[in-house]
Parts: structure tokens; C-alpha cells; sequence
């Protein structure tokens, strides 16, 4: 089926059609203030997904304008994390801070036009004299600098005489207007900083409004696509680059994305890993992209995801279990099942011979066959999980318990005969005798088990931490608070839970970080950055049950 074009898409095409453009060109400007997170991802398959779709190009561009917050560590991640993601920027990589020259000749510009000047106001005076939303603003006692002096003072600014925050340079437009963002706007500030690319050649900095409309201008950018809080600042882009008369590029706005149980404010994030609530900033449980990678997360289901919720106009809340649903769609498709014990009980099956192992054949992925198979080791003594057996079992129970028969995944049928306590009275051996005759699984009389359990051979498995991540925030919007608390009172105190007693199938001896399993009845797994050969760290991805098309499905 044909999918209808979002409102982005049918703009594009308008202009196109009308050859107001032939070609398009967007770009991704994120600020280097911090790690990408989801939110961001979102923006990145929307730009560089609109490109290719027409046939058009985007561009990265770091708008570091801020010296004090940015860092070339976060223009690394940025760009590692655009590249994981699978799109790719070819040579256009911009900096705002390369327009830096060009920018100052546009502020220029405006005063020589009479449309800027220096004004000594401290910032708290500006904030008294700028009115309300319903009342005027006070005009600056510096608004009727002459030219030449507002000229002068702002090249003296720029060649650092004055202190920061004792001048700065505004636009005059109108201090009634009924947007405020136009009354009389700072469009440079003083701020003797050393910034990362530029150094110390600057002292004198361009506002957001300022910088990044004529960043798109100078880059002819096309359609400039930014999220919902700009669209009070589309009228002043415009006027800017219609008082320069330069390149206009058509902004455009959507609605950004929100998750349940997280955050996403850089300024938030930052927090959390500066306060130590979590490890880092790729700290699985973090929504950022490097968090998400490192937790298990594809390139694939995060485009997806990306897709799948579209694009609106109003804000709106997205369920993180959708992205989950995502993750597991694809992890389905692509991941080599395995067997992996989390909480180990021994099974002894005493009329298996002793020393004596045997290859039993598994499939790595019923839904892909080209994956094929592999052989796993069984023998005498066997860990199976915890849960797998009980004493006294409830009516329902088809597991293991004494006298009850279950199949070992791709091994034999066993049955139950006995089971040993510890003096505080914990299950912690059990023994079977096991059929022969039903290698493989299958039962030559027909007879049926209700149960397959999962297990590894104790001699042959490998010992593994196996971390489980649960969501970050208790409450589906953390801002949600009680009087007086911030959303860090709602972070979940069971976010991570770290098995130390695991064992996995030594099939898994080599697996490198970033390699995906399903364990087979458990979850998605991931191994993580720090997993080492001889120290196996798996990071739970998603656990199995899908509770998004449960949901979606009950009507
Ligand atoms: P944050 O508020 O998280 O710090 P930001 O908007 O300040 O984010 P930028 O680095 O300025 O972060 O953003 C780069 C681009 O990503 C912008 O075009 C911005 O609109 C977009 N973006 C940021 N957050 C989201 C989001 N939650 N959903 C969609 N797009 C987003
Ligand atoms: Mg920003």
C-alpha cells in the first residue's frame, strides 16, 4: 500500500512542483552540548530520510555558538552517532562557528541599515523594560545611538575592550510588537570564552536567532525543519534574512518527540550523569543513542520506530513500549538463539552415562534458516533455571517437579525422580533419569510433554554477568512530581539489577560487544562494550513479551 505523504513530504512536493525548488537540501544542527538521544534520531531519519527520498542532500552542521556548554567530545559522539544510525553527511560537515566572519558582517549590515545598535543595558534592565505579553516594553535610553558610534562600539566589542555582559548588540524593531521575540532581540553578546574550534579569536558571540537562520542561508538550505518551540521564532528568521537580503530557506515545524518513562532535555541528561545516577552517558538505561547501542538497540528499529510514528503538528507522548516493539521486531528477525541460564539449579540425570558427552543439533533462528545450525554439548550434569522446577507445584505447573516428565530444548525428554535441600532448606539439586529413545526431542510412542525448558551442560558452559535493565523513571512522565521534588525523584531505584551466577553455551566463548542473542525463553541480549572473553557482560535488550501489540491488539 502506497503511504499518503506527511505534511512535510507534501510541502516538498508543492515546491517542487511549482519549481519554487528543484532539488532539496536539509540539514541536522544539533548543538555539541551533550550526547544525541531519541529525540534527536527522530530529527536525523526526517532529514536525511526527506533527502533521499528526493533525491536531495543534508548537511551536519555543529551550531556551536555557545563556547561555554560545547565540546569537540560531544561533536565526536554527534558524529558517531549519526553514523551508527546509518546515514551519512559525505563532506558537508559545518560549523556555525565557521560563519563566525560572515555573521559579523551581517550584524554589520543591520546597523549600517539602521536596523541594530549597542546597547549598556545590564541584562536584568533589558528583562524589566521588556514589557508583557500585553503590556509594551520600554525603549533602551541606547536605541538612538547614531550609526557611526554603534559602528564603532561594535567593532570595540569585538576587539575585546569591554568586560562581559557590558554591552551587547540588538536588533531595533519594535519594543510594542506583539511577539516578543521581536522587541528588540540581543543579537550579539559579549563573553570572553575560549571556544573549541574557534579559540580565542572571538569575544563577541551570535545569539541562536541570530546564527542559525543565516546558517541555513549560507548553506541554501531549502526547507529547514526544526521542532514546535521555533515556530514563535519563524517571523523573525524571516526578518532577518529579509532585512539581509539574503537566501531565505523555508523553516518549517513539527512536534518533537516525547517517550514515557524518560527524559530527554540534554540540560537533564547531563544531570544524570553528572550527579552519578547513572554510569555515563551510553549507560544502557540512558534514551540516548549511544545508551540505546550499547543496550542492544539497532540502527534498523530506531528507523523504524522513527517511521513508524510519523510526524504531527501538536505535541504528543509517544509509548516507549512502541520502540520496544520495534527493537524486538527486528532483534526476531536477525539474532542466533542461544541457551543462557540466569538462575542455575543443577540437574543430575543419573542413568546418563558419566563422562560422556554428546552434539546435539540446534537451530540458530526458526524465522531465518540461511542462519542455520550448531552444535550444542550435553552430558550428565546440566544447570537449568530455578523457576524451572518446584517442590510443590500449583495445579497449572508443567515444569519440573517430581515425577513430572519435560523436554530439554533439542536434547531429551528427563524426568523428575528426586531433589536435594541446603540446611536452609533451598532446592539445590535435582535428579532425573532421562529417555533414551527421545533424542532430539521427539517421542517415538507420541507421547506429549506440555513444557520445553532451557539448559547448558555445567562442564562446557561459561560463566557470564548478565545485567537487567528495567525503565529509568517510575512514572510515565517524570516531571510529574510532588511539590517541591524534580523528576529525579522518580527515577526507578530497580532500573538495573546485575546477575553475577549466570551461565551461558559455550557457543558464545567469542562473542564481541555489540552481538546480539536471543537467550531462548528469556530475552534479547547484547554483549556489552566492557565484556571480555574470560569476563562475559551481557546487557538484556528487551525481554521477550511484547506487551505494545498486547495492547494494541486487545479491543
Ligand atoms: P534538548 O532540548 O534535548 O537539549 P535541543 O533541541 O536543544 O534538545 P539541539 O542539539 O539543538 O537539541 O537539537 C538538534 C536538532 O534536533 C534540532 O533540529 C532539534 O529540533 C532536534 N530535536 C531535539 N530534540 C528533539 C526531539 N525530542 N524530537 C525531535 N527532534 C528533536
Ligand atoms: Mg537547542
Amino acid at each position: 500500500m502506497e503511504k499518503s505523504l506527511n505534511f512535510i513530504e507534501e510541502i516538498i512536493e508543492e515546491d517542487l512542483k511549482s519549481g519554487k525548488h528543484s532539488t532539496v537540501h536539509t540539514r541536522f544542527p544539533p548543538e555539541p552540548n551533550g550526547y544525541l538521544h531519541i529525540g534527536h534520531a527522530k530529527s536525523i531519519c526526517l532529514n536525511f530520510g526527506l533527502a533521499k527520498k528526493y533525491n536531495g542532500l543534508t548537511n551536519l552542521r555543529l551550531d556551536d555558538t555557545n563556547p561555554t556548554t560545547e565540546d569537540t567530545e560531544y561533536v565526536d559522539s554527534i558524529k558517531n552517532d549519526i553514523r551508527w544510525l546509518g546515514f551519512s553527511w559525505d563532506d558537508r560537515e559545518f560549523y556555525a562557528s565557521d560563519y563566525f566572519e560572515t555573521l559579523y558582517e551581517y550584524a554589520v549590515k543591520l546597523i549600517k541599515k539602521g536596523k541594530a545598535y549597542v546597547c549598556d543595558l545590564t541584562a536584568e534592565e533589558m528583562a524589566q523594560q521588556r514589557g508583557t505579553v500585553t503590556a509594551a516594553g520600554k525603549e533602551s535610553p541606547y536605541r538612538n545611538r547614531s550609526i557611526d558610534e554603534n559602528l564603532d562600539l561594535f567593532s570595540r566589542m569585538r576587539k575585546g575592550e569591554f568586560p562581559d555582559g557590558a554591552k551587547v548588540l540588538r536588533a531595533k524593531i519594535d519594543m510594542a510588537h506583539s511577539n516578543m521575540l521581536f522587541r528588540d532581540p540581543v543579537l550579539y553578546r559579549i563573553l570572553h570564552s575560549h571556544h573549541h574550534r574557534t579559540e580565542n579569536n572571538w569575544c563577541i558571540y551570535p545569539m541562536y536567532d541570530f546564527a542559525h537562520g543565516q546558517s541555513d542561508s549560507i548553506e541554501k538550505i531549502t526547507h529547514s525543519i526544526c521542532t514546535l518551540e521555533f515556530e514563535v521564532h519563524r517571523p523573525l528568521y524571516d526578518w532577518f534574512i529579509k532585512e539581509l537580503e539574503i537566501y531565505a530557506p523555508q523553516q518549517i515545524e513539527f512536534a518533537r518527540l516525547n517517550l514515557t518513562y524518560t527524559v530527554m532535555s540534554k540540560r537533564k541528561l547531563l544531570r544524570l550523569v553528572q550527579e552519578k545516577l547513572v554510569t555515563s552517558w551510553d549507560d544502557p538505561r540512558m534514551p540516548t543513542i549511544c545508551g540505546m547501542r550499547r543496550r542492544g538497540y539497532t540502527p534498523a528499529a530506531i528507523r523504524h520506530f522513527a517511521e513508524m510514528i510519523g510526524i504531527a503538528k501538536r505535541d504528543n507522548i509517544i509509548d516507549v513500549t512502541l520502540l520496544e516493539h520495534c527493537v524486538r521486531e527486528d532483534l526476531n528477525k536477525i539474532t542466533p538463539r542461544v541457551m543462557a541460564v540466569l538462575n542455575p539449579l543443577k540437574v543430575i540425570i543419573d542413568n546418563y552415562p558419566d563422562n560422556f558427552v554428546e552434539e546435539l543439533d540446534a537451530v540458530n533462528n526458526p524465522e531465518d534458516e540461511t542462519m542455520g545450525k550448531r552444535k550444542v554439548p550435553f552430558s550428565k550434569i546440566l544447570y537449568i533455571e530455578k523457576e524451572d522446577f518446584m517442590e510443590n507445584p500449583p495445579k497449572k505447573y508443567y515444569r519440573l517437579s517430581v515425577g513430572k516428565e519435560v523436554r530439554l530444548r533439542y536434547g531429551y525428554l528427563i524426568t523428575c525422580t528426586s531433589f536435594l535441600k541446603d540446611e536452609k532448606g533451598e532446592v539445590i539439586e535435582v535428579h532425573c533419569t532421562y529417555d533414551p529413545e527421545t533424542r532430539g526431542g521427539t517421542t517415538p510412542d507420541g507421547r506429549k510433554v506440555q513444557a520445553t525448558i532451557h539448559w547448558v551442560s555445567v562442564q562446557h558452559s561459561l560463566p557470564a554477568e548478565i545485567r537487567l535493565y528495567d525503565r529509568l523513571f517510575c512514572k510515565e512522565n517524570p516531571e510529574e512530581t510532588d511539590e517541591g521534588k524534580d523528576f529525579i525523584s522518580n527515577l526507578n531505584p530497580n532500573s538495573l539489577k546485575i546477575l553475577r551466577n549466570c551461565f551461558v553455551e559455550p557457543s558464545l566463548k567469542n562473542a564481541k560487544p555489540e552481538e546480539h542473542f536471543q537467550f531462548e525463553r528469556i530475552g534479547y541480549f547484547c554483549v556489552d562494550s566492557d565484556s571480555k572473553t574470560e569476563n562475559l557482560i551481557f546487557n538484556r535488550t528487551v525481554a521477550l513479551k511484547d506487551s505494545w501489540t498486547k495492547e494494541a491488539t486487545k479491543q
